[in-house]
């Protein structure tokens, strides 16, 4: 998530009107199919439609089928998750995990009738508070074979950003439902992934699953989602929506009546651009610049996992945050003559495009542990937006937005404060001013201490490496180590520990 501001020194970069737009491009109503396809787990074939990768599927990962209702007020909705749960190993504890983020979010997340493998199943709270739920196996669960998990779900949806950033959030007709189902908590290295929650952070740890996912709404509004829209009907005041997504370490969904729309097509993805009608110009621009971040990114990193893109304009006190296939962009910052905090919108609507794509590589693809290592995701976030600014305009042009990394750091007077703690050990302004400002900075000292063709090969081999897996600070050291034959226990040790 990317809730501070960069002073970019020159800000007319942001507004370059690139209207000149590649692939082929249209104002779009949504449409969708008339027909619902038959969802069964054996049936891969949905997410063909999604995946890039398609043909290679993993038979490893947990399918998420979720049906969804969504109350005609926007703040209520009711569900069942059907979740196809390949148990982590042989020697897992006999029990499952999952998170209930609403419930710290602001708003509320109930979970019933469970059954495990069709036996029913009790749940319970662990871990202190209402979000993190244990289900123990009911005897005689077979664990060497894929379990099938079944619960149904109620959840309301809080007004006001007060919480969270609002990133679960129903405010101006506009329904950011973030994290909004129960979500598996990854089992990694005979550990629960389960590091506690602060609310300054992205607090989500999934594993990458795929994504069923039908969703009945009324009729008026338009959904977007991560993944794809793979069908639809219409059935009276209400219509049904089917998407499917994956690989993906969570499913975003927005709604409103209110977005006008935009979208460019190109050969290898369509980038759709969802914002409020008086903010037309800043709707175009960002499918431009978004599309030219996941160019720069494919080329730098590797190719973009999806067929699609979306950009929505939602209500949240972060200036955008990540979602698989998707980012919620603050729809305050789409008017270019006005400002956030002080600082203009010009500064900031393009730098967070770029900070937000970039996390597709860095916390959906390549997945790490955000609020016990945040340094991995969100660095390379920044790293990677000032790599933008460099493959877009230049190296002289993408001085300022180096700058505005450097003065982030002199928020704390440049103190070497490890870039390597948990969100929770930082205090007050040190972690933007690490974590945001410090982090990047440690990535361009380690490219520079490797030499930059070095250092490219490196992080596209690593970026290959931990698809879809997680990386760690020391995995990563271990990984730069060998790549550069050198030992970096040094620098680590001025930087990150
Ligand atoms: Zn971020």
């Amino acid at each position: 998530m990317k809730r501070f501001i960069f002073i970019i020194v020159s800000m007319f970069l942001a507004v370059i009107a690139t209207l000149l737009v590649t692939g082929c491009t249209s104002r779009e109503q949504l449409t969708f199919p008339a027909e619902l396809i038959d969802f069964t787990f054996e049936n891969r074939a949905p997410f063909t439609l999604d995946s890039r990768n398609g043909e290679n599927l993993s038979p490893d990962m947990p399918v998420y089928h979720i049906f969804l209702s969504i109350d005609k007020s926007l703040a209520m909705y009711s569900g069942h998750l059907n979740l196809l749960y390949p148990p982590p190993s042989r020697e897992a504890p006999g029990k499952v995990l999952f998170r209930l983020y609403p419930n710290l979010l602001g708003g509320t997340l109930e979970v019933s009738a469970i059954t495990i493998n069709g036996k029913p199943a009790e749940g319970k709270f662990t871990g202190g508070g209402s979000c993190t739920l244990e289900i123990p196996f009911p005897a005689g669960t077979e664990t060497g074979s894929l379990i099938e998990i079944k619960l149904d779900f109620q959840g309301t949806v809080p007004r006001g950003l007060d919480v969270g950033y609002g990133v679960l959030v129903l405010e101006n007709d506009i329904l950011a439902l973030a994290h909004f189902y129960p979500i598996l908590v990854p089992y990694r290295e005979q550990q629960w992934e389960n590091t506690p929650l602060v609310l300054y952070s992205d607090p989500v740890v999934g594993p990458p699953a795929y994504y069923f996912v039908e969703v009945e709404v009324p009729r008026t509004l338009s959904v977007v989602t991560s993944g794809v829209l793979t069908g639809g009907k219409e059935t009276g005041k209400e219509k049904i929506l089917q998407f499917a997504g994956g690989p993906a370490r969570d499913f975003f969904l927005a709604a409103s009546a209110r977005w006008a729309s935009y979208s460019i097509e190109t050969q290898e993805v369509t980038v759709r651009s969802f914002y409020l009608p008086e903010d037309e110009a800043s709707g175009v621009l960002a499918a431009q610049k978004v599309l030219d971040a996941i160019n720069i990114y494919s080329d730098l990193y590797q190719e973009y996992p999806y067929r699609e893109f979306d950009i929505v304009a939602v209500p949240t006190n972060a200036l955008g945050i990540e979602y698989p296939g998707i980012t919620g962009i603050n729809y305050r910052i789409y008017n270019p003559s006005g400002n956030i905090n002080g600082i203009p919108n010009r500064a900031l609507f393009e730098s967070t495009l770029a900070h937000e794509v970039a996390h597709q590589w860095f916390y959906n693809l390549v997945g790490s542990n955000q609020a016990a290592e945040p340094w991995i995701d969100e660095g390379f976030a920044q790293y990677s937006t000032w790599q933008y600014y460099i493959h877009a305009y230049g190296k002289g042009s993408a001085d300022g937005f180096y700058e505005s990394l450097v003065s982030r750091w002199n928020r704390v007077d440049g103190a070497p404060i490890p870039i390597g703690k948990p969100v929770a050990g930082y205090q007050g302004k040190e972690y933007g001013a690490i974590i945001y400002g410090r982090a990047p900075l440690f990535i361009e000292a380690l490219a520079e201490l490797a030499g930059e063709e070095l250092f490219k090969d490196f992080i596209r081999e690593l970026v290959e490496d931990y698809s879809w897996e997680t990386l760690t600070t020391e995995l990563f050291k271990e990984a730069a180590e060998k790549s550069f034959n050198m030992d970096l226990t040094p620098i680590f040790d001025e930087w990150v520990y």
